[in-house]
This record gives C-alpha cells, sequence and structure tokens, in this order.
C-alpha cells in the first residue's frame, strides 16, 4: 500500500478529509472553521492567529534578521514584528516599517525612533507631518 501509515491528509488522491484539532469531527482540509464545535482553520495542527507572520532563521543579536507580522492572535492581539528590520502594523528594531513603530530608523504612521520618516512622530532626526524634535539646531 503506497499511504498505508500515512495520515490521509498527507495521502495524495486520498480523502482530503481530517479531524478537528479541538473536537476530532471529520472536517475538510480546506474547511476555515469546524461546523460542529467553531474552531478556526480546525484541520491544522497549530493555529495561533489569523493573518500573515515571517521570521527569518538567522538572528543579530537575540532578534531576528527580518521578522514580518501583519497577524492577530485568536484573541484578536496583534502580534508585534520584532527584529533587526521589522515590518508590521506594530513594530520594533533596528530598522522598522510599520503603522506604530519603534526603532532606530524607522519608516511609520507613528513612532519613535532615532530616524525617522513619519506622519506622528518623535525622533532624533526626523521627517514628519507632526513631529517633536530632539535635536537643536534643524527644521
Ligand atoms: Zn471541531
Amino acid at each position: 500500500m503506497l499511504c498505508s501509515g500515512v495520515p490521509t491528509g498527507y495521502c495524495p488522491g486520498k480523502s482530503d478529509m481530517k479531524p478537528c484539532r479541538e473536537c476530532q469531527h471529520q472536517v475538510s482540509e480546506q474547511a476555515t472553521a469546524c461546523p460542529r464545535c467553531g474552531a478556526p482553520f480546525p484541520a491544522r495542527e497549530k493555529w495561533d492567529g489569523w493573518g500573515y507572520e515571517y521570521k527569518s532563521k538567522a538572528t543579530f543579536l537575540g532578534l531576528p534578521l527580518l521578522h514580518i507580522s501583519f497577524k492577530f492572535r485568536p484573541n484578536y492581539v496583534p502580534v508585534p514584528a520584532s527584529g533587526v528590520i521589522a515590518i508590521g502594523q506594530f513594530a520594533s528594531g533596528i530598522f522598522t516599517l510599520s503603522q506604530f513603530g519603534l526603532g532606530i530608523v524607522s519608516v511609520s504612521q507613528f513612532t519613535v525612533a532615532g530616524f525617522a520618516i513619519a506622519q506622528i512622530g518623535m525622533a532624533y532626526s526626523l521627517i514628519a507631518q507632526l513631529g517633536i524634535y530632539l535635536q537643536e539646531g534643524r527644521g
């Protein structure tokens, strides 16, 4: 048997039904919610939030080199991006690209940074619509 001992979900050509992660009810692998218990993405073994997240394996000073996060936990708490390069709705890092950012170099809507391009920002050096300049003799 080609697929004996392999869970059905991993065997191409066989049924794509999988047990729900929460209640073991058979659900389609493509299901976005369990019809019995309502668990989101029931066919996935692990599911920890909506959205998109990418974290590089390479790290620098304990931070991932690149962390992209546009993700929300199941309880709707946003997952902030935190890395040398951090991109997300909320981000902190050395270089950040975000809506709410905290970084050394930051491109954000709201930010606190060393160098910032922002709509509303507070930084040592700043290009902003509304800004608080910490450096004298500028602007
Ligand atoms: Zn279920």
